[in-house]
């Protein structure tokens, strides 16, 4: 058993206007600490394009020919003060939810045991009509249903520690409960939602919400108190991991105070949940993240808990 690798190079190939806090630079970044040494032994794989089906199973149909209508042959189209089409930007957001599908396959089939998705553009906060906040489809939406459409499962996890809440998520699987969905995230901040009383059709969602300048110990005293009781209460067969790190207390766009040390603890109690459910089967996916540096050592401290579970 191991740790897979999922990108493709067509994510370097969205492009936001420039200062766009989500530019190109996260992945290069990533891509960067990911060529060390230690991490020679990730089984590496190109993300194939998510299907039409694959996305069509959350977002009604019209909301990605829209998008696709509006694609550009040079320059941008906004979608809002902040979101923006450009000539590759939905190519690479079906490489991102591409990668999560195919995530799901290798952790079930057992090729490997647990996966992480360096991919951009972000997904968890793409509503179900609405592409918004750097995010056009929901990529961890699209990997749950699809394990439970391809592979049978009836109870998928998500945690979603995103310093934003995912309201895309949260939107997308209002009415699902197959899937348990919990997030942590700073309260007040974009995109406004996540409050403690958004449960969910079924009281399938858990929304921990973190006043600003919260440290580590408030982080990890919500996921203790409420998310991986939930999640364990649920029972699992596969956890995903909607992985931001602008949670980090170097982050530009928050003021959450964590640190890699968090990132790795939180991973580690994700990876226990799912050792004794579902034979740690863990599939993450890369949020949000704007200070590079802080971004790439906090990758390289998610990516070693998985790479060390992965043998478990
Ligand atoms: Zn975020």
């Amino acid at each position: 058993m191991n740790t897979a690798l999922l990108s493709h190079h067509d994510c370097l190939d969205h492009v936001n206007p420039p200062g766009h806090p989500e530019q190109v630079a996260r992945l290069r970044a990533i891509n960067a600490v990911l060529e060390a040494e230690e991490f020679a032994y990730l089984v590496r794989e190109d993300a194939p394009l998510a299907t039409d089906a694959m996305i069509d199973r959350v977002h009604p149909a019209p909301h990605r020919e829209r998008l696709e209508a509006m694609v550009p042959n040079e320059g941008w189209r906004p979608i809002d003060g902040d979101t923006f089409v450009g000539p590759a930007t939905l190519r690479a957001a079906r490489r991102a939810a591409g990668a999560v599908c195919r995530a799901v396959d290798m952790v079930m089939a057992g090729e490997v045991r647990n996966a992480f998705c360096a991919v951009r553009p972000p997904g968890h906060h793409a509503e179900l009509e609405r592409a918004m906040g750097f995010c056009y489809f929901g990529t961890v939406a699209i990997g749950a249903l699809h394990a439970i459409h391809e592979h049978g499962l009836s109870r998928v996890a998500i945690m979603d520690f995103d310093v934003h809440h995912g309201n895309g998520t949260q939107d997308l699987l209002w009415g699902e409960p197959r899937v348990r969905f919990a997030s942590t995230h700073q309260m007040p901040l974009y995109p406004g939602s996540g409050a403690a009383d958004e449960v969910g059709l079924h009281g399938q969602i858990v929304n921990v919400p973190l006043p600003p300048g919260s440290s580590g110990g408030v982080f990890r005293a919500g996921m203790l108190g409420r998310v991986l009781p939930e999640l364990d209460d649920f029972a699992p067969e596969l956890v995903l991991i909607s992985a931001g790190f602008d949670a980090h207390a170097r982050d530009p766009l928050a003021n959450l105070n964590l640190t890699e040390d968090d990132f790795a603890w939180a991973t580690a109690r994700l990876c226990d949940l799912a050792d004794k459910h579902c034979g740690g089967r863990v599939v993450s996916t890369l949020e949000g993240g704007y200070d590079l540096s802080a971004l790439a050592s906090s990758v390289a401290a998610h990516v070693r808990v998985l790479m060390d579970r992965g043998y478990g």
